[in-house]
């Protein structure tokens, strides 16, 4: 959102009371949509962004309320000291909870959070000490300095300011190294993993972070209402909180504010119409809802916001469009020391991997050393990714062993094999397609340096983070990239998404770097200026395993070449001796009848010689991967 609609929509919100012409139920209408604004800010941040379904918020709003509603009442804490309280146990029941919960994926999760939103429910009306069904009344309004906000006029300021804290300290976050890894969860979790980040840690974080937001909205609320009682903090309310999350939309987090104030505002007017049209006084809006949120979800899945910045865009006109931001400049991030050359850096030993009956790799072993081009090659199916794959701990070998610079790689996780200095881009390519290029690389330099949550939403961070996207901005430049820092990776061509994926590996600062199949959707040229960059690495020390399909390209690059065929080594030695090995060209051209393209006008194959032979149906096979 721009600075000006900010404005607006800020100087709107500190003027509304202050008019006298504004009736008293808008504003007390307005403290509700802030309230509930809140909850669902956390849910556009967990559901929206990372994924994670949850229909329990409404929960955790009741543990915010009763927390200072009994500590104020029961014990005669001031309301400012029962809120870190009330943060507190959030806090640890979120954690607790989330541990649990969080292990389970996809309808398991929601299933969990169903299941924690109905036991709190029924916590808060069977707790003799929290007053059972009635709750507990007569909490006092809070003050500030001096100042009562009793009056709904008053504790509006404070809902709103929280509600404007929450959303800047939320878009910080997101903006942020713990932001890419957070936005990371939803669709590219393997491949965070695959770059030192701990997805289980940040979906942790992420949950708690909403909790305690909704912890917040229910110590407002239960200093505003004076009362609380258990049937607001129920299941259907939950389900309505994650209403106003999907119907506002979650590419940005003003998508919270309008979806609360969409979704409170038509059960407003639906309770007011709907009795009247049905002449009972069932809960109809029920109904509405979820006819509209399969409207929203067939036509509208990101929510009404985008809709609405989009208007907005038009109306104030194309001449607007902002200038690209220059390439952020900041001090170089440390390297880590590069193996000497010639030191046996990558030590596969007898590495098998079995799915099912299928033999993917077959015991095979091979060295890779500090400064080398090593290709790995075969036909389709050959075990070349699944080899990848148990190098970087995506997979677990079924016997064999990796050693990287005499650690053994079998036994970690992909984000510590990462950590250790092996970065790899994937076969088929993994970005977050609506973030920039510049932040998927940064994602890259993930492990390069530490930024906490806290610094992260204050934007206390904003130098380390100029570091990682000053060096994100250098690799992108090393590959050629630099002139689509700031465009959405979705964008790019398939082969410039390849491009990036190497860019954002080696914005881990790698030792080993494995490429699986980066040539591939490149025109001629761009083969080109990618083999004297992977050159250029090369002689800088780094060790390259390389996966491709293009004979030319390995045939030229590589000081080293391993064969395989049906997941077993057949031939490893020089590129020249490749070439003329016969169990590589019987592999290669013994289904010649179905895979060879044969070129119109030649009227039967000739005996190609050795070098085209290896390419043509390499290249025929590869197009169909
Ligand atoms: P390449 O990269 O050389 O083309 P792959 O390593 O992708 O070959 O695949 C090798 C074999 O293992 C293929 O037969 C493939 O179908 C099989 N395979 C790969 N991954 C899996 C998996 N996750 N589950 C079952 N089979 C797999
Ligand atoms: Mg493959």
């Amino acid at each position: 959102m721009n600075r000006r609609l900010l404005f607006i929509v800020v100087a709107a919100i500190a003027l509304l009371p202050m008019l006298p012409v504004t009736p008293a139920f808008w504003i007390t209408h307005l403290n509700y949509v802030g309230l509930a604004s809140l909850v669902v800010l956390g849910l556009v941040l967990m559901t929206g962004v990372s994924g994670l379904t949850s229909f329990g918020q409404a929960a955790f709003v009741g543990m915010g309320a009763y927390a200072t509603a009994w500590l104020t009442t029961a014990l005669d804490w001031s309301p400012w000291l029962a809120l870190p309280a009330a943060l507190g146990v959030t806090f640890i029941a979120a954690y607790a909870l989330g541990a649990i919960t969080l292990r389970l994926s996809g309808h398991f999760l929601s299933l969990g959070t169903l299941a924690w939103g109905l036991s709190l429910y029924y916590v808060f009306g069977n707790m003799a000490f929290l007053g059972q069904h009635d709750g507990i009344a007569g909490i006092q309004p809070l003050e500030f300095f001096g100042i009562s906000l009793a009056d709904g006029r008053n504790i509006y300021y404070l809902i709103w300011a929280c509600v404007l804290l929450g959303l800047w300290g939320t878009r910080n976050l997101l903006d942020s190294r713990p932001g890419r890894a957070i936005r990371a969860l939803r669709s590219g979790q393997d491949m965070a993993e695959s770059f030192g980040v701990d997805t289980a840690r940040y979906k942790t974080i992420v949950f708690v972070y909403a909790a305690l937001l909704a912890c917040l909205s229910g110590w407002l609320y239960a200093h505003m209402q004076r009362a609380v009682s258990p049937s607001p903090f129920g299941l259907n309310y939950g389900i309505e909180y994650l209403f106003m999350a999907v119907v506002g939309g979650a590419s940005s987090v003003w998508g919270a504010v309008v979806g609360a104030a969409l979704i409170l505002t038509l059960k407003d007017q639906l309770q007011n119409v709907l009795p009247v049209i049905f002449g009972s006084n069932t809960n109809f809006e029920l109904i509405v809802f979820g006819v509209l949120m399969i409207l929203v979800l067939q036509y509208a899945r990101g929510g009404v916001f985008p809709i609405l910045a989009h208007g907005w865009q038009r109306i104030r006109g194309r001449g607007h469009e902002r200038q690209r931001p220059a390439p952020p400049q900041a001090p170089a991030l440390a390297q880590r020391p590069r193996p000497e050359a010639g030191a046996v850096v990558l030590e596969v030993d007898a590495l098998r991997k079995e799915f099912g009956g299928l033999v993917a790799v077959n015991d095979v072993s091979f060295r890779l050393r500090g400064g080398e081009i090593m290709g790995l090659i075969g036909p389709n199916g050959a075990g070349k990714s699944t080899t990848f794959n148990l190098i970087t701990g995506v997979y677990k070998p079924t016997s064999g062993s990796v050693r990287f610079m005499n650690e053994r790689l079998d036994t970690l996780p992909a984000r510590e094999i990462s950590r250790l200095g092996v970065g790899r881009t994937f076969q088929h390519v993994q970005l977050l397609p609506t973030m920039t290029v510049l932040e998927n690389v940064a994602l890259g330099a993930h492990l390069r340096r530490k930024v906490g949550v806290v610094a992260a939403a204050l934007h206390a961070e904003r130098a380390i983070e100029a570091e990682i996207l000053h060096e994100a901005a250098v690799q992108l430049e090393r590959v050629g990239l630099g002139d689509y820092l700031y465009e959405q990776a979705g964008n790019l061509a398939l082969g410039q998404q390849r491009i990036l994926e190497i860019a954002r590996a080696l914005a881990s600062d790698p030792v080993l770097l494995l490429l699986d199949e980066p040539a591939a959707g490149l025109r001629y040229k761009e083969k080109q200026e990618l083999a004297a960059v992977l050159d250029q690495l090369r002689q800088e020390g780094m060790s390259i395993l390389l996966v491709e399909h293009d004979m030319d390209f390995v045939m030229s690059l590589t000081d080293h070449i391993v064969v395989m065929d049906f997941g077993t080594k057949i031939a490893e030695g020089t590129p020249e001796e490749i070439q003329v090995h016969p169990a590589v060209l019987e592999a290669y051209l013994g289904g010649i009848d179905e895979d060879l393209d044969i070129p119109p006008g030649a009227a039967a194959p000739q005996q190609p010689s050795a070098h085209q032979g290896l390419e043509t149906p390499a290249t025929a096979t590869g197009s169909s991967a």
